[in-house]
């Protein structure tokens, strides 16, 4: 066990345990050095050590106040030489309030790119910042400028695809808010740039105005704000020049199509809606009967129908042209749209009370009557659908009446599905236009933009489904990360064993584990009839208290122990969420009416055995109710998949930081920042990078920087023997180093001894 030999060693374990980046080096106490010191509000000061005595020192704050404080609450600052160094590592203390500073040194001076081992973190401006563009492109190709950059890292990628001929990936993650779709579209921009000439290239740049129109709305934490996580495979030919790209879309952990029938005061549906309404043209809204966003219902609950700085009706033509880009001809486009005002129009049925049982009935008003023209079947049929329900009990076929919350959920269930059958439709639709084609001889390179791990102070299956994910990516990224640190060790002849890496198998196998794992506990509770959120959480108590990365809670609550940290979940309405909704009649409904829609269905449920999830509707393949796969099950499946497709690849990893909820530029709220690092791993990252032996150096520089310390006359003899003389004259535990062939490989901290006996002398 390192940590009982080597107290001050950084483990991630450790960290965990602490939640603070705790530098490794004994922090000697000395006169004039500057320090960190916590004000009660959280944030850090940077003061200098007057005098210590005892376990208390007197520190100079600035506007020269003095303050006494405990000797062991200080935290070393780093000399002011390294003020805004462009990579973390190069940190001399290794501490929280040192990088919080860094990057805030560097953000205020719109520097928002700043490396952390082999990390990118960006941090999210708010504002234009004058980065990017051909110039910048120029730049970075030719390699005249080495500041860290989304373009340093998309040159990287290319280079080494390239060179190793492996495919690679640009890993995007990061809160909502933080700025991952705008750094993927500044990768894929350089991609464009450098990979450009066939003309496909403005087709993949197209499809972000189509996928952020129909996949992203504006919430409470950004007006951009997408809904869905994004794989974009973009292929290069031998020559390099980009031949063709494939999307896949991860969409069932946020639930991303309740937004369609309900969403927040201040926030709102899918952009296109509202794109629709304000810019069809004349002839388009009277074949739709189309009105203005306030008159549906769905769009109104909300009370928000524009977004500061965006023009709805501009943004429609953008996306029309967009989808003429990609190929998507007019009569398709035509059917896309009656799709969406079918949707429209579904949220403003109403019902009546028919009997003295509550049954109801939907109203034959101008909504039911524009829904069944829309889509294409009778009005009795519709009506029908949405106010009955078919069952079978035992050998019989029943119809049973709904009641007004059952009708409305019908009708909820209905319009989602549309909407979410009409997004996979476009997808494919999309990745048909940009196929590459049976020669598939080039190489690729994949960028994820996805969701990161999430915290609140109430947690529910949304959370649950998202931080699952982020286990997986994490695994990725730490299986990465000791590849590459292996790989060098082993090159210079030392024990790589000793180098300890967190792994987080056991929170996934959790999570996976089957039949006693959280996914299959949800999936075998969510199938029985009884089942119930109380009863779900009393299983998983009952079942996995052994794990130690489960633990109960209180009443319908479970918390676990994530790499990011832990986090507590309240299954209510876990089951219900896990559960499928649509229901057979209005399957039935839609498999049966004549527009455009069954093609549209048909070939976003039918056609694709290979891929296990496909939509909401995929039952319609089979036609069996029992078929049903649970969200939990395909997110999972979703997963893998994306998974799958990145593990041939060389990855690259880009942690986006929002520094204020406020959206606005200029404000770096350290707290906030702080606790992204932690939870995006950022701190684990340059911990992984340090806690092996991150200092490198040569025997020869070794012996020529320090040999001149040393006691005895030394000058006969070799780097290796002289550097062996140091190590043990300055009594550098043997865990502490290693030697290797060529080098010497140290723990943090190592050196400082070292540096500072040199600065002294
Ligand atoms: P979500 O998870 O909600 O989709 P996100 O991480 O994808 O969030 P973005 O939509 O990329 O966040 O960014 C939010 C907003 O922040 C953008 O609409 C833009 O205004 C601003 N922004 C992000 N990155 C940059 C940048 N590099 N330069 C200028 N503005 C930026
Ligand atoms: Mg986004």
């Amino acid at each position: 066990d390192l940590d009982s030999v080597a107290p001050s060693l950084p483990s991630i374990s450790s960290s965990r345990r602490e939640r603070r980046w705790g530098d490794t080096t004994p922090y000697a106490v000395k006169k004039k050095l500057q320090s960190w010191f916590q004000l009660p509000n959280g944030n850090w000061e940077l003061g200098r050590i007057l005098s210590t005595s005892g376990t208390e020192s007197v520190i100079s704050l600035s506007n020269d106040k003095v303050a006494k404080v405990k000797t062991e609450d200080l935290v070393p600052a780093n000399p002011d030489i390294l003020d805004g160094v462009d990579d973390l590592m190069q940190l001399s203390y290794l501490n929280e309030p040192s990088v919080l500073y860094n990057l805030q040194y560097r953000y205020n001076q719109d520097m928002i790119y700043t490396k952390a081992g082999p990390v990118l973190v960006a941090i999210n401006p708010f504002k234009r910042v004058s980065l990017y563009g051909n110039e910048y492109i120029e730049a970075y190709k030719r390699k005249a400028v080495e500041s860290p950059h989304v373009y340093a890292i998309a040159d990287t990628a290319i280079r080494e695809m390239v060179r190793d001929e492996v495919n690679q990936s640009i890993i995007i993650s990061g809160e909502s808010g933080a700025g991952k779709t705008e750094t993927a579209k500044i990768a894929m921009q350089y991609l464009a740039a450098l990979g450009g000439g066939s003309g496909i290239e403005h087709e993949i740049l197209k499809t972000n105005p189509i996928l952020e129109a129909f996949g992203n709305a504006k919430t409470l934490r950004n007006d951009n704000s997408s809904r869905f996580g994004k794989l974009i495979e973009i292929h290069f030919s031998e020559t390099g020049k980009i031949s063709g790209a494939n999307i896949q879309t991860c969409k069932s952990a946020r639930t991303a199509e309740s937004r369609v029938v309900q969403c927040t005061e201040g926030e709102r549906s899918y952009h296109i809606f509202y794109q629709l309404c304000a810019g069809a043209p004349p002839a388009l809204r009277e074949m739709l009967n189309l009105k203005s966003a306030d008159e549906y219902k769905y769009l109104n609950q909300s009370n928000c129908y524009s977004i500061t700085g965006v023009n709805d009706a501009e943004e429609f033509c953008v996306v029309k042209e967009a989808l003429d880009v990609v190929h998507i001809n007019k009569e398709d486009q035509h059917s896309v749209f009656a799709m969406l005002a079918a949707v429209l129009w579904l949220g403003n049925i109403s019902f009546i009370v028919i009997d003295n049982e509550n049954h109801v009935e939907a109203v034959e008003d101008e909504g039911l009557f524009n829904v069944a023209k829309l889509i294409g079947c009778g009005m009795d049929e519709l009506k029908l659908a949405l106010s009955t329900r078919k069952m079978r009990v035992g050998n019989d076929n029943i119809v049973q009446k709904l009641t007004l919350t059952q009708a409305i959920d019908t009708r909820d269930a209905l319009a989602k599905s549309i909407y979410a059958c009409l997004f996979e439709w476009l997808v494919e639709q999309i990745n048909k236009s940009l196929a590459v084609g049976k020669r598939r001889t080039g190489r690729s390179i994949s960028i994820l933009d996805i969701y990161g791990f999430e915290s609140f102070d109430r947690n529910s299956f949304e959370q649950f489904c998202i931080n699952y994910a982020n286990e997986r990516l994490q695994q990725h990224f730490n299986r990465h990360l000791f590849k590459l640190e292996q790989e060098e060790y082993i090159q210079d002849g030392i024990d790589w064993t000793k180098v300890d890496f967190e792994d987080n198998q056991d929170c996934l196998s959790l999570f996976e584990k089957r039949p006693l794992g959280l996914l299959s506990l949800l999936d075998e509770e969510s199938t029985f009839p009884n089942g119930t959120d109380l009863t779900f959480a009393n299983k998983l108590k009952q079942h996995l208290s052994a794990n130690s990365c489960f633990r109960g809670e209180r009443d319908k609550a479970f918390a676990v122990s994530h790499y990011a940290g832990e986090v507590t979940y309240d299954t209510t309405g876990f089951l219900e969420k896990n559960r499928d909704l649509l229901h057979l009649d209005s399957i039935q409904l839609l498999s049966s009416c004549s527009c455009h829609l069954p093609q549209i269905f048909a070939s976003s449920m039918l056609n694709r055995p290979e891929k296990p999830l496909v939509g909401p509707l995929y039952k319609l393949g089979g036609g069996v109710d029992s078929q049903k796969m649970s969200v939990a099950t395909k997110f999972k499946g979703q997963l893998f998949l994306l998974m799958k497709r990145l593990e041939n690849t060389t990855p690259h990893f880009i942690r986006c930081i929002k520094p204020n909820n406020l959206q606005s530029p200029g404000l770096y709220e350290q707290g906030l920042v702080l606790q992204q690092l932690r939870c995006c791993g950022v701190l684990e990252v340059v911990r992984i990078s340090r806690s092996g032996f991150p200092t490198r150096m040569s025997h020869q520089k070794f012996a020529r920087r320090y040999g001149f310390l040393l006691l005895e006359n030394v000058a006969s003899q070799d780097p290796l023997s002289v550097s062996v003389a140091i190590l043990h004259q300055f009594n550098i535990l043997p865990e502490m180093y290693q030697v290797g062939c060529t080098k010497l490989f140290f723990r943090t901290g190592q050196i400082g001894v070292l540096e500072d006996t040199r600065n002294r002398t």
